[in-house]
């Protein structure tokens, strides 16, 4: 299905509890009460919706990519509140239970308190939920912290939602509205299970160990994992997948790495992972025969099926992972297209599995460039940042426009070097970026 479409769906269902009322042909009231009302319908299924909008979803993530896919997430959820927030004041007819003659609630807001105390509770979590998912990184929670804080949040305030516009909601009194509510809060809460009880569920059935744990740059480890049974893991080289390293894949405790071995080479599978925070800082003390699950393969970082006569490949720091796994499926299947990888770093140590690149370069004839922001006294190799010029001095003929580019990295750099290309004329198609971030 192709992405524009997946988008059209949404919008579609998005819009339904919308068209929903508006079919109901109820008599009219004032703009700001209809307004109101329509704030309040819209914020309630973006909410719902949102539960799709995790990056979880393989027919989701796969067409848009998962970092467009949370960006989408955070954006809409952002709308949803400031919808929710005006939602109650713009209402201007009389507020206090409808009479008996106000069959169609159109001359009075219901002002009983059984109606009203779920939104009430729906209207403060929503903000506070916006509000700590933006000041996350400031307000200092462990990640794992916050993410259940997170889906909870989101379970109450979408259960809440949904009865108090089942209560309180005029056009919401209407039975097919009432079951169309319904329908979402279940597809909502069942998008939740999905990910934390049925994904660990079928995870105990293909179970990994730890096979070894390798220093391969300063602050950075090759982990390999092996499956524990006999079973085949199916990816693409440069997707990803969510690692979880304890002997229950239940809980909040797993992060999402880039494969970087190569499908073909065998039923192993490696991540290079970089120290940064409490659970990476503890990689290297892991042991060897450790369990492991693995939630994916997950990403749409994938070039080595494109039809393209040339492989670009630009890396920044960790994000050189996805494409380890890029070039070692290429020579592994004898691909011999020309690759041109560019890997930027800080410092001389930071460049990881240097040897195995320059055996890339000699046998495989990829085109290595290295730079270094800080590079040691004598480097011979490029400085400074990945430049408009460097890019033009590697991909400035024209033949380079049809090539692919994958791109990993600093989401300044990735911008940065999104921009150059599309100013070299590359299509913006043949240019495929992953960020390690969803902030
Ligand atoms: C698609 C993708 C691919 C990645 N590939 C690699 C890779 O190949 N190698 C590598 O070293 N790093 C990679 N990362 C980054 C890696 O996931 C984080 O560095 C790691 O999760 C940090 O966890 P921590 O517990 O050590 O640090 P924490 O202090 O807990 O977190 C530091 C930051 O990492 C991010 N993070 C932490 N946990 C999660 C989580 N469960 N889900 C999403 N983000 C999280 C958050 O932004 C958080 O603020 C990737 C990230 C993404 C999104």
């Amino acid at each position: 299905m192709p992405a524009g479409l997946l988008i059209l769906l949404y919008l579609i269902a998005a819009l339904l509890p919308l068209g929903l009322a508006w079919a109901q042909g109820l008599t009219p009231r004032s703009i700001a009460d209809e307004l109101a009302s329509g704030a309040g319908i819209l914020a309630l299924t973006v909410i719902l919706a949102e539960f799709l909008l995790l990056g979880r979803y393989r027919f989701v993530a796969r067409r848009l990519g998962t970092d467009i896919v949370m960006r989408m997430h955070q954006l809409l959820a952002r709308g949803a509140a400031i919808l929710a927030i005006v939602h109650p004041f713009l209402y201007t007819s009389r507020r206090a239970p409808a009479p008996d003659w106000d069959t169609q609630r159109q001359f009075f807001v219901t002002a009983e308190f059984a109606a009203l105390w779920p939104g009430i509770v729906a209207w403060l979590l929503l903000p506070a939920l916006v509000l700590m998912a933006i000041g996350r990184t400031t307000l200092g929670y462990r990640y794992e912290t916050w993410r259940l804080m997170h889906g909870l949040g989101a379970a109450l305030i979408a259960g809440f939602g949904v009865l108090h516009a089942l209560r309180a909601g005029r056009y919401s009194a209407d039975p097919a509205m009432g079951y169309l509510w319904l329908a979402l809060l279940g597809v909502a809460l069942f998008a939740l299970i999905y990910v934390y009880v049925l994904t660990p569920m079928a995870q105990l059935r293909h179970p990994w160990r730890v096979s070894s744990v390798t220093p391969v740059a300063l602050r950075t480890w090759e982990v390999a994992l092996h499956p524990a049974r006999d079973f085949t893991f199916r990816y693409r080289a440069g997707q990803f997948a969510w690692l979880n390293i304890r002997d229950s894949p239940f809980g909040p405790w797993e992060n999402p790495f880039s494969i970087s071995s190569a499908p073909t080479a065998g039923p192993e599978v490696r991540f290079l992972i970089k120290e940064l925070g409490d659970f990476t800082a503890t990689i290297g003390q892991v042991e060897p025969g450790s369990r492991a699950y693995l939630d994916g393969p997950h990403g749409h970082l994938t070039v080595t099926e494109r039809a393209a006569p040339g492989i670009a490949l630009i890396a920044g720091g960790v994000g050189i992972a996805p494409m380890l796994g890029t070039l070692r499926e290429l020579r592994a299947r004898g691909d011999s297209r020309p690759t041109t990888l560019i890997y930027g770093n800080r410092t001389e140590e930071q460049i990881a599995c240097r040897a195995e690149l320059e055996a890339l370069a000699r046998d495989h004839g990829t085109r290595l460039t290295h730079i270094l922001s800080e590079p040691p006294e004598g480097w011979q190799g490029a400085t400074g940042q990945v430049t408009p010029d460097l890019l033009r001095a590697h991909f400035g003929g024209p033949e380079h426009r049809q090539w692919v580019y994958m791109l990993c990295g600093p989401p300044p750099m990735l911008a940065a070097v999104e921009d150059a290309l599309i100013d070299l004329g590359v299509p913006a198609r043949n240019i495929l970026s992953e960020r390690f971030s969803y902030d």
